[in-house]
């Protein structure tokens, strides 16, 4: 099919589907200047590795390392913008409300500034901080100090019991927040059309999202520059960068 003919065919599919989900990573913040993970050139695991970084094991062995290294992602991001992807979706959404459901793996907070309501974000957000671990004052009847306040530091530390703050990321190897995939899998499995942009769909569980949607029946839409482990469970797969496509695709 020419190009032209599958961006129709696709637009027909999102003037008819009831549930649209698009799942969103790295690539989709490309354009506003955030590098991805894996494209070669530059991606941020080309410099770094992760399990130096972003694991909890790394965080307790050099918390000051990690906690650096995340302020200075911190401080790149102040002054990103949402692209004219995050703008397009953020404008359906306010046009088509309770239709499109997005789902994304990044944790720079983009579809948010944009203006998406309700995003489930799989992987967390870098503009938040948690607690390390549970309070070590808690139990045996004592609330701990949790509510406590954090003093200055890298990375902070509570004032009371020394329990570090860390990015409210997920990190290798940890859970997804469970309240945020199980909306995400309940969309998943009731969308007629799912559009998967700029992802390289190799992190699981999201990638599952995309694979459940599809033994469900929807429509399944990659949007990406480069070849993608999805697109074999794609109906169709249109190549070009999300600024390119997402307006031509939404804004009808
Ligand atoms: P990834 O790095 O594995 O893949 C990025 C994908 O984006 C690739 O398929 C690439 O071809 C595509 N891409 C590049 N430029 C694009 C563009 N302009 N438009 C559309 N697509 C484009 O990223 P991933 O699949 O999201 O998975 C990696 C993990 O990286 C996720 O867990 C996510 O949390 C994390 N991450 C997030 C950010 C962020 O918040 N912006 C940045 C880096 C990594």
């Amino acid at each position: 099919m020419l190009p032209e003919d599958a961006l129709g065919q696709v637009r027909g599919w999102i003037a008819a589907a009831a549930r649209i989900v698009v799942l969103t990573g790295a690539g989709i913040s490309a354009e506003s200047g955030v590098p991805t993970f894996r494209d070669a050139q530059t991606g941020l695991w080309a410099h770094f590795r992760p399990e130096d970084l972003a694991t909890e094991d790394a965080f307790r062995r050099d918390p000051q390392r990690v906690w650096d290294w995340y302020a200075e992602r911190r401080e790149a991001l102040r002054t990103v913008r949402p692209n004219a992807g995050h703008a397009a979706l953020a404008r359906f959404a306010a046009r088509h409300p309770g239709r499109l459901t997005v789902v994304t793996q990044n944790v720079d907070g983009l579809h948010q500034a944009a203006g998406s309501p309700d995003v489930l974000a799989l992987h967390g957000n870098l503009s938040e901080d948690r607690w390390l671990d549970p309070c070590p004052l808690a139990g045996r009847g004592a609330p701990g100090c949790g509510a406590a306040l954090a003093e200055p530091g890298r990375p902070p530390r509570c004032v009371q019991c020394g329990n570090p703050l860390r990015p409210a990321v997920v990190w290798f190897g940890e859970m997804l927040p469970e309240r945020a995939l199980a909306r995400a899998e309940q969309a998943a499995a009731a969308c007629e059309l799912m559009l998967v942009v700029g992802t390289s769909g190799q992190v699981w569980p999201a990638a599952g999202l995309v694979h459940a949607a599809r033994a469900a029946g929807a429509r399944v839409v990659v949007v990406n520059p480069a070849p993608t482990e999805l697109d074999d469970v794609a109906h169709v797969v249109l190549s070009g960068t999300s600024v390119q496509l997402l307006p031509r695709l939404l804004e009808t």
